[in-house]
């Protein structure tokens, strides 16, 4: 900056009635040619006529104004000064002449402008860089969106580019993406955006979509433009693309979100095997995000100990003998009230929570099973494990530690509950830990044991001691015949393989005996009874009478002990 002052007078009216050295020099005007000539002579067109109207109205109004005036010298090149207008008052108060006094800030501005166009341009390709294109989008998003049409903002990048810089050096590489963004700009409508914000990723915002047909369209003739070989340094060189694209605003999110969730659908498409179009999932990313959410208030559930286990006797048809109870989670949520697990564990069984809810379980059951114990009760305890919990290598570990907790419980007191499905999906997994449990003296079962489609070479190498049949093949034994078969045939696989047997979801003593007549005598369901809480459990047990629930039909085709 030069640091000598420009000052001038002017009158009322704009004309030069005075001028220093430093304003000839800057301007390029002689003193004659200045003097007598107004002030506009200086304009540069740069600034609107409303810059000056409000200066004017200042001044006229005899108050001191300030501002960055852009300048035309003689020779026609423009100069910026940083202006001080004073208007000059007389005796009665009235203005006679303005004076103004200007420091010369062309330098200071041209700093600025290389500055700016810096931030917003990328240097390589000339592209709108990163921060302009947030610019852009917190422009548009700002206003509400009018009209019907969508925009679709697109990530694309070149696959496998890397190795393009690897073969043929980082110069080459740099002329490829040039290339790229050259036929980008081509391939693009004059009102879109093409804008690169890193190394071989261009976002592209393509306005007035209408049809995702359209789209698919247009973005298919982009990689295929991408797409097409390329001649550089006299090397031919072919590359493609992946682009994913989500729209604005069926997809309403924040500016940051919606990039991101293009380049999720972008590493989407390159997981499919690249040079391909892929559209973001709005509606799956809203599942997920309400799964997440569950997960947070499951995960503060079991904080604030709103969780709780109900226990579902079984029982020994014939002689009526309680074997032991199972443990089935409860959510006791402050608004909703009791939640059972079936709405919620689905969730969370994706996420580690399970672990810590699983682990939670079994202290509390375990706990729970030593009390009646003392109370000189011999019964097991039913857990179920789910698959993510199950698969941890310390999973053998952590139960023995727990059972080494409480004295008093022998590790056959434990009945662990596997679904089938989870044994035979991961049987390798599953035997170890299934194999170590057992060792310990842990009692396994197959839950739901029907529906997971286990071959026969899958049964005999699973070391479970109980198949649970599954409550939907109980409910039509009676009505069903291909039920009835099914029981049966679960029975006899069974009895084959040294398994113990037990039936769910028995609500009739007609079911009962139809199953105690197939050969499984063991049963837990609603006819027993319901789940129910730990407190009530002592009450419950001690008026149990199967001749209660086998009063329903008269004649009985066994004896009861
Ligand atoms: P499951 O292990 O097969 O448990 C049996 C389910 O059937 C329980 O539902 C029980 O209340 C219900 N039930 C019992 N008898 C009858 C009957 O006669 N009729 C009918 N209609 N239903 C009967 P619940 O408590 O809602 O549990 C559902 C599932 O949630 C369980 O199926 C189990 O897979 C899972 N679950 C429950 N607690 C836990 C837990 O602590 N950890 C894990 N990982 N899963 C659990
Ligand atoms: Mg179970
Ligand atoms: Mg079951």
């Amino acid at each position: 900056m030069d640091a000598a002052a420009i000052f001038s007078e002017t009158d009322l009216k704009g004309t030069i009635t005075y001028v220093n050295e430093q304003f000839c020099q800057v301007s390029g005007y002689s003193r004659e040619e200045l003097l007598g000539a107004n002030h506009r002579i200086l304009n540069s067109g740069h600034h609107p006529r409303s810059y000056f109207i409000e200066m004017w109205r200042t001044i006229a109004a005899g108050e001191v104004w300030k501002g960055q005036v852009c300048n035309r010298a003689k020779d026609g090149s423009l100069y910026w000064v940083d202006s001080t207008i004073v208007p000059m008052v007389d005796d009665e108060g009235k203005i006679y002449r303005y004076a103004s006094i200007r420091f010369n800030i062309t330098e200071k501005q041209h700093l600025l402008e290389r500055l700016r166009a810096k931030v917003g341009r990328d240097e390589l390709t000339g592209l709108p860089n990163r921060a302009r294109l947030t610019e852009y989008f917190n422009q548009i998003i700002a206003e509400p969106y009018k009209g019907s049409s969508q925009m679709a903002i697109c990530m694309l990048d070149l696959d496998d580019f890397k190795s393009v810089n690897d073969r043929y050096g980082h110069a080459v590489g740099d002329q490829l993406i040039t290339e790229v963004a050259a036929r980008l700009k081509m391939v693009t409508r004059a009102g879109d955006v093409v804008s690169r914000i890193g190394g071989d990723e261009f976002v592209l915002i393509l306005n007035g979509v209408s049809q995702t047909s359209d789209l698919q369209r247009s973005l298919q003739r982009v990689l295929t433009t991408v797409g097409s070989p390329y001649v550089i340094e006299d090397k031919p060189i072919g590359i493609t693309a992946s682009i994913g694209v989500t729209l604005y605003p069926s997809d309403n999110v924040s500016a940051d979100t919606l990039v991101r969730h293009a380049d999720q659908a972008m590493y989407q498409a390159k997981q499919r095997g690249g040079n391909r179009v892929q559209l973001f999932d709005v509606l799956h990313e809203q599942e997920t995000r309400a799964s997440h959410q569950t997960v947070a208030r499951v995960q503060e559930a079991l904080r604030n100990g709103e969780l709780l286990l109900h226990y579902q006797p079984k029982v020994n048809l014939r002689n009526g003998h309680i074997l032991g109870f199972e443990a089935l989670l409860r959510w006791h949520h402050p608004e909703l009230g009791m939640i059972p697990p079936g709405e919620f564990l689905p969730v969370v069984e994706q996420s580690d929570l399970i672990v810590d809810i699983g682990n939670w379980v079994l202290d509390e059951a375990l706990s729970q099973l030593a009390i009646w114990q003392a109370q000189g009760h011999n019964w097991t305890m039913a857990v179920n494990i789910a698959a993510r919990h199950f698969q941890r290598d310390d999973f053998a570990e952590v139960v023995r530690t727990k059972l080494q907790q409480h004295e008093t419980l022998r590790p056959e007191n434990l009945d662990l509950e596997i679904l089938e499905s989870v044994a035979i999906d991961n049987i390798q997994h599953a035997n170890r830990n299934l194999d170590a449990c057992r060792q310990m003296g842990v009692k396994l079962s197959l839950d739901d044991f029907g529906t997971g489609y286990s071959s026969l070479s899958y049964l005999k190498r699973l070391p479970a001691q109980t198949i649970k049949i599954d409550q939907t093949f109980v409910r039509g034994i009676l009505t069903d015949s291909n039920d009835q078969a099914l029981v049966e045939a679960i029975i006899r696989l069974a009895v084959a393989f040294h398994r113990d047997v037990i039936a769910e979801g028995v609500e009739s003593w007609a079911q009962a005996r139809t199953l105690m007549l197939l050969g499984c005598d063991l049963a837990q369901g609603y006819g027993i009874a319901r789940p129910m809480s730990a407190e009530a459990v002592p009450s419950w047990a001690a008026s149990f009478n199967i001749r209660n629930f086998s009063q329903q039909p008269r004649e009985l085709p066994f004896s009861i002990a």
